[in-house]
C-alpha cells in the first residue's frame, strides 16, 4: 500500500492488519485491561518483550489503528495520540525538557501553547518567543542549552508561515530537535517531514477529524532526529534501536504517567472523520481563498489576512510548500464598524470558537481567545480589537460567498 496515494492508504490502512470478521472498520475496544492464559506473556508485555496491550491507560487497539493512520499520513516512523492536540504538546514538553533547559518557540502561536509555554518558564525552561517568519532571528537566539525549536506552519489568527525550510537547515546543522506543530495545513497540504522535522504535532479535534465532534491530538516521529545525541533520554530507555528513544519516552512519561489517553471511541470518530480529509480540505481551502479575495477588495475591511492573497508577505513561501493556502483568514474591518454587528449579520457563519469544522465559523479574537493575554501582548501578535477569524467549511461556495457579501455590504 505504501505506494499508493494518502486517501487510497488511510481508507484501507485498517484492514492490513486483518481485523475480525473482515470488518472494514477497525473495531471500538472499550476493554482497559487484557487477559493472558499464561502470565509469563502478561510480564513479557510489562517488559516490552512481547507486542501486546496490558492497559487502557498506555495502549489501546483502536487507538493503534488510529496512530497508524496518522503514522502513514505524515510518512513518520510512530506516532502516539493523546486526548487533545494540548495533551500531545504538554506530553512532548515535560518529557524531552528539564529545568535549565532552553527552547525557542514561534512568537506566533496557538493561544493555549503560547500560554502553555509560559508555565514551562516557571518550572525552570527557559522559553525564546522569536518572529520565526525568518530563520535568522532563531538563530540567533541559539544557545549551548537549546533543545529544541517548535513552530507552526500557517499562524492563526493573523496567518503567518514560519520560514518552515530555513529554520529546518538550521536546526539539523545545530543539532536541535525540530517541533512542527502540524495542525493548520494538515498532513494533506504539507508533510513537515520535507522540512526535516523531527516531531509533528497535529490536533486530530481540528482537520484531520474534521467535524467537530471528537477531540484528540498526535505526536508523530519523522525519523529524522537522530535520538542517540539528545541529551534528555533517560538511561532506561538508552536501550535497543535509538530511532524508538524519543516516543519510547514520549509513551511511558507522557502517556503512561500523565495520564491524557486518547478515548478508543474518539479513536474511531476522529479515524472515520480523517477518511475525508482531502476532499473536505480542498473545498474547504478553495472556499477560503475566494472569500479572503472578496473581504480584501471590499471597502469595509481595512486588512484581510489569508497566505493565498498575493499581498500576504509569505504568499511565495506558501505557494512553494503547500498544496493550498489553508482554510482559515482573518480579517481587520475598517474604523467604527462592529465586529460584533458583521458576525451577527453572517446568516451560515456561527459564532464559535473551534477551527477546521465542516461548518464555517467565525469569532472576534481580542474578545475572546486572545482576551486572557491583555492589550500590549495582543498587539505584540498583529491581534487589533476588530480582527474576526474564520475558520471556512465546506458549504456550497455561491452561498458563502452570498452570506459574506450581505454582511460585508452592511457594514
Ligand atoms: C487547536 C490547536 C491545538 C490544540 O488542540 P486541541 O485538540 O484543541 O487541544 C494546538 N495547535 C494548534 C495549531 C491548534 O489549532
Amino acid at each position: 500500500m505504501s505506494s499508493k496515494g494518502f486517501t487510497t492508504r488511510n481508507l484501507h490502512s485498517d484492514r492490513a492488519d486483518h481485523p475480525e470478521h473482515g470488518v472494514l472498520h477497525k473495531p471500538v475496544h472499550p476493554s482497559v485491561a487484557y487477559g493472558y492464559a499464561d502470565a509469563r506473556e502478561l510480564a513479557e508485555v510489562f517488559q516490552g518483550k512481547r507486542k501486546g496491550y496490558a492497559y487502557g491507560r498506555q495502549a489501546n487497539p483502536t487507538v493503534t489503528a488510529l496512530q497508524k493512520r496518522i503514522s502513514d499520513m505524515e510518512d513518520g516512523v510512530g506516532s502516539i495520540a493523546f486526548a487533545t492536540g494540548m495533551a500531545a504538546i504538554t506530553a512532548l514538553a515535560l518529557t524531552l525538557l528539564k529545568a535549565g533547559d532552553h527552547m525557542i518557540s514561534s512568537a506566533f502561536l496557538f493561544g493555549n501553547t503560547n500560554s502553555f509555554f509560559r508555565t514551562l518558564e516557571r518550572l525552570g525552561i527557559e522559553v525564546d518567543f522569536v518572529d520565526a517568519t525568518g530563520a535568522a532571528a532563531v538563530e540567533e537566539k541559539v544557545r549551548g542549552n537549546t533543545r529544541l525549536v517548535f513552530v507552526e506552519t500557517i499562524a492563526n489568527p493573523a496567518t503567518q508561515v514560519a520560514d518552515l525550510e530555513g529554520i529546518g537547515e538550521l536546526c539539523r546543522r545545530r543539532g536541535l530537535l525540530y517541533v512542527v506543530d502540524n495542525t493548520m495545513t494538515s498532513p494533506h497540504l504539507f508533510l513537515p517531514k520535507t522540512a526535516g522535522a523531527g516531531l509533528v504535532v497535529n490536533s486530530l479535534t481540528k482537520y484531520i477529524g474534521g467535524h467537530g465532534n471528537a477531540l484528540g491530538g498526535a505526536l508523530t516521529d519523522t525519523g529524522s532526529f537522530d535520538w542517540s545525541g539528545y541529551p534528555n533520554i533517560l538511561d532506561i530507555y538508552r536501550k535497543g534501536d535509538a530511532g524508538e528513544w524519543g516516543l519510547l519516552q514520549i509513551r511511558k512519561k507522557g502517556l503512561r504517567d500523565m495520564g491524557a489517553s486518547l478515548a478508543p471511541e474518539a479513536a474511531h470518530t476522529l479515524a472515520t472523520g480523517s477518511e475525508s480529509l482531502p476532499l473536505r480540505m480542498d473545498q474547504s481551502c478553495a472556499n477560503a481563498m475566494a472569500l479572503a479575495r472578496l473581504c480584501a477588495d471590499h471597502p469595509a475591511v481595512t486588512r484581510a489576512y489569508y497566505p493565498g492573497l498575493p499581498e500576504h508577505p509569505q504568499h511565495e513561501r506558501a505557494r512553494k510548500l503547500f498544496r493550498a493556502f489553508g482554510a482559515l483568514f482573518s480579517i481587520d474591518l475598517k474604523a467604527g464598524s462592529d465586529c460584533f454587528d458583521f458576525l451577527n449579520s453572517l446568516e451560515i457563519v456561527v459564532s464559535s470558537s473551534n477551527l477546521g469544522d465542516t461548518r464555517s465559523l467565525g469569532i472576534p479574537v481580542a474578545h475572546t481567545i486572545y482576551y486572557e493575554m491583555g492589550p500590549e501582548r495582543r498587539k505584540s501578535m498583529g491581534v487589533g480589537d476588530s480582527m474576526l477569524r474564520f475558520s471556512i467549511g465546506i458549504e456550497d461556495q455561491a452561498d458563502l460567498i452570498a452570506d459574506f457579501s450581505q454582511a460585508l455590504d452592511k457594514c
